[in-house]
This record gives structure tokens, C-alpha cells and sequence, in this order.
């Protein structure tokens, strides 16, 4: 073989688009590399599930890739030759197979962009960048949205979206009349209609993940090793995708805000990591229930609810996250340093809705989107959790989480730690909220309707001290005016009560 011509191609473990151009044609003079190194499972202390599902769904990409013809050079975590970051690792096999230049798709997050960046320029071979062919829009396409607007508003993105992409149109306008259906998707879950079954395939990892064990890799949650519940090639997550058009989407609309302690899934997809890690393909994600929608098999007002997660929300975040890195990651407009109270990693404690969060987070690697900000964010931000902290929990914890949307997911929408770039108020409520969209309350040590004592609510007092203390930044916000009313119209007596009510909640976080 002509070992001149020979090229490496870096594959990252969120890249693992089967369906890229690359592999098109089988061309020898191309090598594939993957590699499990301790750089990525290190970075931030992650869900055991996330490291296994990700090593595992590399291995099943590099078969596949071999089986097709491919050559492959897969690195394991255990592998003698392994230098642990990717440069080194790269700078080796450059030596080894004397390649002539490195190919690489463009990376999602700014810390892996910078570093091959970087270490191209030290490279005496050309290193290329090629697209990930995977997200409807470039990397700064959504700032090229936004140019000369003064708030990056998702409504307004999102319609640029559905006209620009043909999602949901007809004759130009948006299907049914409107743009948004999110009025009709309010409600609370009570036991019917009954969550769909888990129809995921579940896989025996054992020995991956003693591999991972043995070298030393730390984790937190629980591994599933024998039953990992995640799809982990391109086949199974489009039987996933299918499984969740048939019985899922119908009901999505409805149920997508409520939260339960009989059903953790409810009516979501769980297809984020199969998005993230690119073995979906967003366009056929969203292709997919918009078919669903016009074949009369499920209403426009859920329909149109998930695409807009998809087309709008997923697409705007990355665009924020692009847009505003790498000082994005330090935002921390409230000044909150507070340290994570240690039942985040345990699940103790005696609010009801938080247990029932942090341990099926810890359980299952995932939580769906209001129990991300509307319980655990939610408390993070009233008690001033230090938004680093809360970040890097968030970037650990959940199967789906890669920086470019997890952080201004945390950081932005939920923590406000941006000042508004990209929510418009801050997302934070009392009890009443979290009673109403769920059962948490009902099994709860603490009462929802109290509001000072032992008994008390946490969520009540904290909720008032939250807008009390940040009255010279908040006041102004119309889109929260209602709570300051509220607090005009509330004597002197029973706010220094709530003040010292959260006080003593605030010295205490632990023993909640
Ligand atoms: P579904 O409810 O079925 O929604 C369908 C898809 O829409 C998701 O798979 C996802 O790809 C997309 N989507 C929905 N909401 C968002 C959103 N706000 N931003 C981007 N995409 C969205 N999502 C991640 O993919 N990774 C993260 O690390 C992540 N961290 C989050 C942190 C916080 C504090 C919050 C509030 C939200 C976060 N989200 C994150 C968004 C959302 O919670 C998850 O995408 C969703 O819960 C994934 O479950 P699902 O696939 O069942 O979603
Ligand atoms: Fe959560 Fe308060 Fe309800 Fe308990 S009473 S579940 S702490 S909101």
C-alpha cells in the first residue's frame, strides 16, 4: 500500500454520524480513528451511562465502519499505546501510519475547537476541518439571524426556521393558522392516558464497564451495565424514533410540562442522546412527526410543540452558545457562590420533588426539561448556588449533556447567570407551580401551602427572599412585575419573616 497518500480521519465520540459523507466511498488510503481517552471521561466528573454509552455506541460505529470495508485504528481506554488526549494520541499515529494530513468534522464544543485548533498549527501536515453535516444551520448562522436585533428572542428565530426550512408551512404560512400552540400544552398528568412502555433496547456493557472501572476512571450514578437503556447505533435509534412517533408524540403536546412520580418518562422521546451523539439526524427527527402530523396521526398542537424543540430551541442554543463562548461558561450575573448542597449527588433529601429529580437523574442519566428547570434549577438558582457548580453538575449528570447545549441551557435559561441574554426573566417559581404540574407535593415532609416553620415549603420563602434581594435588578423586568405587586402589597412584618425564614433555610441547605 501506497502508505504516502495515507490521511487520519478523528472521529469524536459525539461524531457518530454513520450517514457523513466520509464514508461514502471506502478508500484505503483513509483511516478512521476513534479513542477512548482519559481527557474526555476526566474533563468534568461524569454519569456513569454516559461513559459507558458513549464508548460503547464508538465500538458499535467502528464495527459497523469496519464491516463496510473501512479501515479503523480504535484506541480503548486499556489499550497499551494510549496517550489519553487526543493530540498525543494523534501525533502518534501520524508517526505510525507516516499520514500525510489529519481530517477532522468540526467540533461542537469550543474546548475540543480550540484544542485540535491549536495543535494543528504546531502539526508540520495540513490538518482540515469538514462540516459534521448534522444541524440544520452553520455554526453562526443564528447570530447572522439575530444581526442588528437587540434580544435574541427564540419566537422570532423559531419562525425564521419553519419559513426557511418549509417545516410545517402550507401556501407560506404556518399550518393551522398559528405559529405556536404552547397554550394547549399546559397540562397536568393524572394517570391516563397511560405512559407508553419502554421500548428502548437494553444492553449487556459488563465488561466495558470493567474495563472503565479498572482504569480508574471516576463516576457517579448508577452504570446499568447490564441493562444500558440507550441506543446506541443508527438502527436502534431510529426504532426509537419510531416507537416514540407511534405512542409517544400523540401525547406530547399535553403532558409535556407535567411531571410525576409513577411515570419518570411521560410522553418525551429520550432521543437526545441519539441527537447529540449525531446518530439521528435532526431534519428526519422533526420529518418524522411532521408525516406523523399530516397523515392524521397525532394533533397539530403536539406536533408542532416537539418540532419546536428541535427546530427552534436545539438550533438557538447552539447559536447562543457559539455566539457568546468562551465567556459564556463564567456568567454569573446574581454573584452566586453558594456550593452544591450534597444530596445533589445523593438524591437525601426530604423534598419530595427534588429526591424525586436528583434520583432518577442518578437512576436513569436523564431528566426531562421541567424537572431540569423548574425542580432542580429552580432551587439552584433562588438558593444562589454558584453557577459553575451548578453547570458542571449538569454537564455530568445527564446522558445528553455536551457543553454546547447544556451550557446556556444552565446558564442561560435556567440560572439567568447571562442577565437575559437568552431568557427573558427568570425561570423560578414557589411551591404552587410544582404542585400544580405534578404529585411531588403530596408525598412531601414539607408542606406546600405553609410558608414559615419547620413544615414550611422551601420553595415559598426562598421564592420571595429570591425577589426581595435582587429588587434593584429584577424591579424593572415587565415580565415579572406581577410578583413585585405582589411583594408592594405585603407588609413590612411578613417579608422580614420570609427573609428569615430563607436565612435559616439558606444555612441549612444540607439538612433540607
Ligand atoms: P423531548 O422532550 O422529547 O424533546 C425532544 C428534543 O428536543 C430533545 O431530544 C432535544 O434534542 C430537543 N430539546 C428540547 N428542549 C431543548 C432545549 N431547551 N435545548 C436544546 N434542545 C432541546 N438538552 C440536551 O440535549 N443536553 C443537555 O445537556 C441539556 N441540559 C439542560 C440543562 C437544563 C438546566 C435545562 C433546563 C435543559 C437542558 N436540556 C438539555 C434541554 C432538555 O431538557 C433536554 O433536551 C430534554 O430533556 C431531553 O429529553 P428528551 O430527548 O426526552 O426531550
Ligand atoms: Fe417540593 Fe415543596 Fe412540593 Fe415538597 S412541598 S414537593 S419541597 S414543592
Amino acid at each position: 500500500m501506497a502508505m504516502t497518500m495515507t490521511t487520519l480521519r478523528l472521529l469524536l465520540g459525539d461524531q457518530l454520524n454513520i450517514q457523513h459523507s466520509w464514508f461514502n466511498d471506502v478508500d484505503d488510503t483513509k483511516i478512521y480513528v476513534l479513542m477512548e481517552v482519559r481527557q474526555e471521561t476526566d474533563y468534568v466528573l461524569h454519569h456513569a451511562q454516559k461513559i459507558l454509552a458513549i464508548f460503547a455506541a464508538m465500538r458499535d460505529l467502528a464495527t459497523q465502519l469496519i464491516g463496510r470495508g473501512h479501515r479503523v485504528h480504535y484506541l480503548r481506554i486499556d489499550d497499551a499505546n494510549n496517550h489519553h488526549t487526543i493530540p498525543a494520541n494523534i501525533d502518534a499515529l501520524v508517526k505510525r501510519y507516516q499520514a500525510l494530513a489529519v481530517e477532522y468534522q468540526m467540533p461542537d464544543e469550543w474546548r475540543l475547537d480550540q484544542q485540535l485548533y491549536l495543535h494543528s498549527r504546531t502539526s508540520t501536515i495540513p490538518w482540515r476541518m469538514v462540516e459534521s453535516e448534522h444541524f440544520y444551520n452553520g455554526r453562526n448562522q443564528a447570530a447572522d439571524i439575530f444581526m442588528g436585533r437587540k434580544q435574541w428572542l427564540m419566537e422570532y428565530f423559531y419562525r425564521q426556521m419553519r419559513v426557511m426550512y418549509q417545516v410545517l408551512m402550507d401556501d407560506g404560512k404556518p399550518i393551522g393558522g398559528q405559529w405556536n400552540y404552547d397554550h394547549d400544552n399546559r397540562k397536568a398528568w393524572r394517570g391516563t392516558p397511560a405512559e407508553p412502555i419502554d421500548r428502548r433496547v437494553k444492553h449487556d456493557h459488563t465488561r466495558l464497564w470493567q474495563s472503565i472501572v479498572d482504569a480508574g476512571v471516576a463516576s457517579f450514578g448508577a452504570p446499568q451495565e447490564q441493562q444500558l437503556p440507550w441506543a446506541l447505533n443508527r438502527q436502534e435509534a431510529l426504532q426509537q424514533l419510531a416507537a416514540f412517533i407511534e405512542h409517544a408524540l400523540p401525547h406530547f403536546g399535553d403532558f409535556q410540562d407535567a411531571m410525576s412520580t409513577k411515570a419518570w418518562r411521560l410522553f418525551h422521546s429520550l432521543l437526545s442522546f441519539a441527537l447529540n451523539v449525531k446518530m439521528l439526524n435532526p431534519r428526519e427527527v422533526v420529518a418524522s412527526a411532521e408525516a406523523a402530523y399530516r397523515a392524521g396521526l397525532a394533533p397539530l398542537a403536539a406536533t408542532e410543540g416537539f418540532i419546536r424543540q428541535i427546530l427552534g430551541w436545539r438550533e438557538y442554543i447552539r447559536g447562543m452558545y457559539w455566539a457568546n463562548m468562551p465567556d459564556y461558561a463564567e456568567k454569573n450575573f446574581f454573584n452566586h457562590h453558594r456550593e452544591l448542597p450534597a444530596w445533589f449527588w445523593t438524591g437525601n433529601t426530604k423534598m419530595n420533588c427534588l429526591s424525586h429529580a436528583i434520583t432518577q437523574s442518578l437512576e436513569q442519566a436523564h431528566a426531562h426539561h421541567i424537572q431540569r428547570l423548574m425542580v432542580i434549577g429552580n432551587f439552584a438558582l433562588l438558593t444562589g448556588l454558584a453557577p459553575s457548580a451548578v453547570h458542571r453538575w449538569y454537564l455530568g449528570v445527564y446522558i445528553d449533556a455536551f457543553e454546547w447545549v447544556e451550557l446556556p441551557n444552565t446558564i442561560g435559561m435556567s440560572q439567568f447567570a447571562d442577565g437575559g441574554l437568552l431568557a427573558t426573566k427568570p425561570y423560578v417559581s414557589s411551591a404552587a407551580y410544582i404542585d400544580k404540574m405534578s404529585d411531588y407535593c403530596k408525598g412531601c415532609h414539607y408542606d406546600k401551602k405553609i410558608r414559615i416553620g419547620e413544615k414550611a415549603c422551601p420553595f415559598n420563602a426562598l421564592y420571595w427572599d429570591f425577589f426581595e434581594r435582587n429588587k434593584k435588578i429584577l424591579a424593572k423586568n415587565p415580565r415579572i412585575g406581577m410578583a413585585y405587586r405582589q411583594l408592594e402589597k405585603m407588609d413590612h412584618n411578613s417579608i422580614a419573616e420570609f427573609q428569615q425564614q430563607a436565612q435559616r433555610i439558606l444555612d441549612n441547605l444540607d439538612a433540607l
